[in-house]
């Protein structure tokens, strides 16, 4: 059986080559080749020699994500509906921003952490995202950035899926994208969004790569968090807090607070007091996400008014937050959740 180019590290790839008497190098140079140069054939490897060439052909295969189809948004965002070997589908979403191009990455097929609130959820856990499957959905959307000049520069890891629950091939991939004779993507335009794994948190926080960390954290208290994220049951605020400070402490970085507001759930002046007590003192930024309702889970998104209150109210106990109620800014927030709006839209055009 013949192996993905792309399901290696290049770690990984250098120790395969010395493992078969070759030089650790090469796998250098094949990594430019594939991910600065991005060829899509062994031949036009020309550095490499004929031998080492013949090697890697019958050996290993390049590997491609079908892409099924791809939907233009508003703001030339596109959704990629990508198919995997196996059959099933995932998502990766492309955003234009003024500072550059980012793309939203899928984790896994499905989630096993079924907080209340997100579509992606409902279906569970199907399976982990290969290196490979993850790598070669920026490297394919890369590589057709390239006809028309354009490079990806941020990525943010909140598609479908708990990237935390599948954390090998999540640091595979991180390398593997910050190469910087490769895709080059420097780590801190890179940021990784949890549902709040407590001892993967302190991981990361361990994690030799500067990567940006956000905290989905949804509920100022235990008891309203528990009613809409069930991994708070698991891992409450009492253990999740005190991972954040250590990653803060850590790595000296802001970390982002994810905050979706759900109508009569989470979204009182009081509640706003409760998160501004909860996370004083952090050095962090609160992103206020207008919920976008999600049929049949049964939560509204609140009133602008109400959101603005509630925004208000974090400023002016000196909390950073922000509250994005454009629509480009919406799916930069939660990209994982514009995609089943985009595919409606493209439906009615
Ligand atoms: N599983 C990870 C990353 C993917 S979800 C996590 O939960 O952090 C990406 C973000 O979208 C999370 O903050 C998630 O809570 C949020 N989200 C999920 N469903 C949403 C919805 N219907 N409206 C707005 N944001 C949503
Ligand atoms: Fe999974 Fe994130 Fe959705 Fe929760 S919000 S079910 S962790 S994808």
């Amino acid at each position: 059986m013949k192996n993905s180019i792309f399901n290696y590290t290049l770690d990984e790839l250098g120790q395969y080559f010395e493992s078969i008497g070759n030089k650790k190098f090469r796998a250098t140079q094949i990594f430019e080749w594939i991910y600065r140069h991005r060829v899509t054939s062994f031949s036009q490897m020309t550095n490499l020699g004929a031998k080492t060439i013949e090697h890697l052909e019958e050996n290993f295969y390049f590997e491609e994500l079908k892409v099924k189809e791809v939907f233009k948004g508003q703001d030339r965002t596109e959704k990629y509906l990508f198919e995997l070997n196996d059959g099933h589908l995932i998502e990766t979403v492309l955003m234009r921003h003024n500072y550059g191009n980012s793309v939203c990455v899928t984790s896994q097929v499905g989630c096993k952490v079924g907080c209340k609130f997100c579509a992606s959820g409902r279906l569970g856990k199907v399976r982990n995202l290969t290196l490979s499957e993850l790598v070669l959905q920026v490297l394919t959307i890369q590589r057709n950035l390239d006809k028309s000049g354009e490079r990806l520069s941020n990525i943010v890891v909140m598609g479908i899926g708990e990237p935390f629950d599948n954390y090998e091939n999540l640091l595979g991939f991180l390398r593997v994208v910050n190469y910087p004779k490769g895709l080059e993507i420097g780590a801190r335009h890179i940021t990784v969004s949890t549902s709040g794994i407590v001892p993967k948190i302190y991981e990361f926080s361990d994690f030799d790569l500067q990567i940006n960390l956000a905290i989905s954290l949804h509920a100022p208290s235990n008891e309203i968090r528990n009613k809409i994220m069930p991994i708070n049951n698991l891992y409450s605020l009492d253990d999740l807090i005190p991972a954040v400070k250590y990653y803060v402490e850590k790595t000296n970085r802001r970390i982002t607070f994810e905050y979706i507001l759900l109508k009569d759930v989470n979204d009182s002046v009081a509640n706003a007091h409760q998160l501004s007590d909860l996370i004083r003192g952090i050095n962090a930024y609160v992103n206020l996400i207008p919920y976008n309702e999600v049929p049949g889970a049964g939560f509204k998104r609140p009133t602008n008014e109400a959101m603005q209150e509630f925004f208000a109210t974090l400023r002016k106990r000196g909390i950073n937050a922000t509250l994005r109620m454009e629509h480009g800014a919406e799916i930069d927030a939660a990209c994982g959740q514009l995609r089943a709006q985009m595919m409606k839209r493209n439906k009615k055009a």
